[in-house]
This record gives structure tokens, C-alpha cells and sequence, in this order.
């Protein structure tokens, strides 16, 4: 092993090059800071090479596939529709991950952040070490920012590998399951479970707790739960996966329900359960940092740590495990190592998931607003009374505002519809700058647009509703 026998100095090193290290580390060097990113996979994250993007990408390819077969409605009939999924899979690695990946080494150079490739060690609060298998550097510098993510847990009984799945595995098949389990119905397993139901995979759904999506609210959930069942999804609630069994060509899935062992064959199992925070073998422990019991640093409304050279944003950190929430928490980070007085707000943070139909919530659900003691109405608007989603032929759904009864202010939304995740933006803008139902009522929305039911809900909101 060659070991550089002289520390290289910086002014901020970043660890992990996910949507959280690569927006702090070109925030940072935008604020005039010498600037590193240390990234052991690849530039990108999770969220660029294995989630959220290429995710959506397939989900994409799911409606494609889905909509050619079943568009009679419009009088568009396709005989023997295909799927070539070794296209599909070409088109988001190479058309879609390779592209945005791409993109984000050209920022970074643009910006003159250097990208260290390797394993980051905590020597010490000033101290780095950068480790290939064939040689390692050492770094000192004035601030650190660990954006190193997460991966996700197996559970036992589920060893990956083979046939049984993680995320990424599900995302780098090579053919589509006849038969897919699913075991987890997240936000993850529901929108991989709706991506391969819409090219042609029969999806077992078996989810702990009583509910799938259970962030959600309720009536939200049930539009879902509907879609999947109309597309012949099995949803096993209250069901506790025990093992997989794997053979040459199938695995066997065993979960007890009531009691009662079920044992279910498909082609594949994927385990989607929830995420771990990559903060163990980096030297952590060295640092001496608070940490909660499920190995998340802790940190104060900057993403400061504990100890004051070293910052946490992301995934490692408590709070939702979202690439916005990394990328916001980012540049608050990389603001206030540039001396700017800042700090984190998540009152209008949103959640999306990206099942058939999507759904998204920004700020308070009705619920969390009264449990804060706030004295709340909501008023519900359906899609099936908006032109657009008419045209589109998606009127299942509605937007929720959750507004003060004391002057309407909006403290939450929730949108369950085609689109919602581009539909809550607004929504989003109206928590975070306090807006009212009224301002809303009055803001000019284009004609048709699904936007239009945020306009008319708060005109119900404000007892003057036109479309109901
Ligand atoms: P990551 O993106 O996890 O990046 C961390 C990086 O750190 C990795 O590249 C890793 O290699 C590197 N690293 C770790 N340890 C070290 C070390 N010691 N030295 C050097 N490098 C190291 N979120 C959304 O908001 N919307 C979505 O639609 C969405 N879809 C998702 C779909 C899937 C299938 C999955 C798995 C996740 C999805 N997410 C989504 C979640 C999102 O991907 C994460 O919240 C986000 O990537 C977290 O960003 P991060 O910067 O904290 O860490």
C-alpha cells in the first residue's frame, strides 16, 4: 500500500457524493471554499445510480407498456404489444443514469471541487484518511460534512442475493418476474411493486402493519390500494414474512398471517424494509459523535454535529430519508461552514410516491394540525371535477388543504392524483410562505391544468366553491 506521507489541505471535505454531498459541495465552493468530495461508489448517490432516478425511469417504461394495452378507451387499439426489457434497461442506464451522473461530474468540475475516489476515514475532528485498495491519502481540513447515505436492511430469513432481492436489485433484473413478493409496502416496494404489475408481473404485496403506504392518509392509500387490486396485485396486510427458500428456478416465500404459515413461489423476492445509515466503518466512533440508537448522527438546526468541525446531512441524519430533504440539508451545511446565518425549516417539506395514482403531502395532515392543538378545517376537491383530468382520462383522486378556521392559512396539503408531484409544488409554496385559501383562490391558474384543483379547493375552503 502506498500511503501519501503529507496531509493535503481543504477547507471543507465532503463524504459521499449523493444529492446531499454533491449540491454541499458545490454550494460550498460557490461560497469560495476549497472544496473535496469523497465518493468509494459511484458520482451520484443512491439516489442517481440506484433510486429515485432510475426508478422512475422503469415506472415510466411500466406506463408505456401499461397504456398501449389498455387505451381502448380512446379508441386506440395495439395489437401484440411487447417489451424488450433489456431495452428498457439499456435506456435508463445509459439514457438516463449515465446522463444525469454525467452531469453532476461535469458540475463538480465546473465548480472545481475535486472528486476523490475511495473509502473516507475519520482519523481525527481535522483529519481524513482516503483509502484505495492499492493506496491511501490523508487530508486535513477546517470542516467535514458526512453525506454518506444509507443501504438497505435485510432481515432474516432473507439473505440477498440469488433470488432475493434489495432495491437495486430489483432495479438491475435482467427479465421481468412472472411472479414478484414484495415484501414491504413503503414507499420503495409499492412504486417497484406498480412498475413491474404494469409490465406484466403478477405482485404479492405482504406488508407488517395494517396498512400499505402507511405515511399516508388513509383515503389517500385506499386509491392506491384500488389500482393495484384492478391491475391484480395480492395485498397480504398484517402478514409477517419468516423465510425464502430458494431452488434453480423459483423462490418459495413463507409469511404467517393470523398465525397461520402461507407459503407463496414466485421468480423473485424483494425485500424492501426500510434503510440503514452508512455510519458504521468510517471511524466515527473515534469522533466521539452523538448518535441515536439506530446509528443516525445527531445535529442542531445547521447540521452541525457534535463536534463543531463536523456536519451530517441526509440520510445519516434523522428525518425523512429523501434526496430533496439531503439536498436542502446541504446547502443549509454548506452556508453556515461559509459563516451565512442559517437553519433548516422543514415545515413545507414534501413526501411523494410514485405508485398508480401518485400521491404527495406537504406541511400538516389534518391530523398532525390537530395534534399540535391547531383549530383546522380541510376541504377536499376531486379530480373527477377538473377538465384536465378528464381529458386525461386519470379523474381518480382529490387535493386536500388543511387550512386555520381562525384565516384560512394553509398549514398542509395532500394530493392524491396523476401528476401529484409536480401539482404540490404549489401546495408546497403555499405552507412555506404562509400564504392563505384566499390567495390561492385569487392567483390565475391556467385552463385546462390539474393545478385548477388547488384554485378550486380553496375556494371551497372559503365556502365559495364554483365546481362543486
Ligand atoms: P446517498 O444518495 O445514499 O449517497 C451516499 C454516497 O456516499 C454513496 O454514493 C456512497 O457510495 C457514499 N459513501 C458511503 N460511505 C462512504 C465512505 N466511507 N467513503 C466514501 N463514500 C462513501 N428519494 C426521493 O426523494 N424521491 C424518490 O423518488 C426516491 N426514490 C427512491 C427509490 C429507491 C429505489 C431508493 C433506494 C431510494 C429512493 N429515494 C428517493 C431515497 C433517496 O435515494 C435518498 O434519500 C438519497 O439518495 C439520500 O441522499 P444522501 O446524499 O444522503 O445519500
Amino acid at each position: 500500500m502506498v500511503v501519501g506521507d503529507f496531509a493535503i489541505e481543504l477547507d471543507t471535505v465532503v463524504i459521499g457524493s449523493g444529492p446531499g454531498g454533491y449540491v454541499a459541495a458545490i454550494r460550498a465552493a460557490e461560497m469560495g471554499q476549497k472544496v473535496a468530495v469523497v465518493e468509494r461508489g459511484a458520482i451520484g448517490g443512491v439516489c442517481l445510480n440506484v433510486g429515485c432516478i432510475p426508478s422512475k425511469a422503469l415506472i415510466t417504461a411500466g406506463h408505456r407498456f401499461h397504456e398501449a394495452q389498455s387505451s381502448e378507451v380512446f379508441g386506440v387499439t395495439a395489437k401484440d404489444v411487447e417489451i424488450d426489457f433489456s431495452k428498457t434497461q439499456e435506456w435508463k442506464d445509459k439514457q438516463v443514469v449515465a446522463k444525469l451522473t454525467g452531469g453532476v461530474k461535469m458540475l463538480l468540475k465546473k465548480h472545481k471541487v475535486e472528486i476523490l475516489e475511495g473509502e473516507a476515514y475519520f482519523v481525527d475532528e481535522h483529519t481524513l484518511r482516503v483509502m484505495h485498495p492499492d493506496s491511501a491519502q490523508t487530508y486535513t481540513f477546517n470542516n467535514a460534512i458526512i453525506a454518506t447515505g444509507s443501504r438497505p436492511i435485510e432481515i432474516k430469513g432473507f439473505k440477498f442475493g440469488g433470488r432475493v432481492l434489495d432495491s437495486t436489485g430489483a432495479l438491475n433484473l435482467k427479465e421481468i418476474p412472472k411472479h414478484l413478493v414484495v415484501i414491504g409496502g413503503g414507499y420503495i416496494g409499492s412504486e417497484l411493486a406498480g412498475a413491474y404489475a404494469n409490465m406484466g408481473s403478477k405482485v404479492t404485496i405482504l406488508e407488517g402493519l395494517d396498512s400499505i403506504l402507511s405515511n399516508f392518509d388513509k383515503d389517500m392509500v385506499k386509491i392506491v390500494v384500488d389500482n393495484f387490486k384492478k391491475k391484480g396485485v395480492d395485498i397480504h396486510t398484517s402478514a409477517m414474512a419468516k423465510e425464502a427458500k430458494e431452488t434453480d428456478k423459483s423462490v418459495s416465500v413463507t409469511y404467517e398471517v393470523d398465525g397461520k404459515a402461507e407459503t407463496i413461489d414466485a421468480d423473485y423476492v424483494l425485500v424492501t424494509v426500510g434503510r440503514r445509515p452508512n455510519t458504521d466503518d468510517m471511524g466515527l466512533d473515534t469522533l466521539h459523535l452523538d448518535m441515536t440508537d439506530r446509528g443516525l448522527i445527531k445535529v442542531d438546526e445547521q447540521g452541525r454535529t457534535s463536534v463543531p468541525s463536523i456536519w451530517a446531512i441526509g440520510d445519516v441524519v434523522p428525518g425523512l430519508a429523501l434526496a430533496h430533504k439531503a439536498s436542502y440539508e446541504a446547502k443549509i451545511a454548506a452556508e453556515a461552514i461559509s459563516g451565512k446565518k442559517v437553519a433548516v425549516d422543514y415545515r413545507a417539506m414534501p413526501a411523494v410516491c410514485f405508485t398508480d395514482p401518485e400521491l404527495a403531502s406537504v406541511g400538516l395532515t389534518e391530523k398532525e394540525a390537530k395534534d399540535k392543538g391547531l383549530d383546522v378545517k380541510v376541504s377536499k376537491f376531486p379530480l373527477a371535477g377538473n377538465g384536465r383530468a378528464l381529458s386525461l382520462n386519470q379523474t381518480e383522486g382529490f387535493v386536500r388543504l388543511v387550512t386555520t378556521k381562525e384565516d384560512n392559512s394553509i398549514v398542509g396539503a395532500q394530493f392524491a392524483g396523476v401528476n401529484a408531484s409536480d401539482v404540490i409544488a404549489e401546495l408546497g409554496l403555499a405552507v412555506e410562505s404562509g400564504m392563505n385559501a384566499e390567495d390561492l383562490a385569487l392567483t390565475i391558474h391556467a385552463h385546462p391544468s390539474l393545478a385548477e384543483t388547488v384554485m378550486d379547493d380553496a375556494e371551497l375552503a372559503l365556502g365559495l366553491p364554483i365546481h362543486v
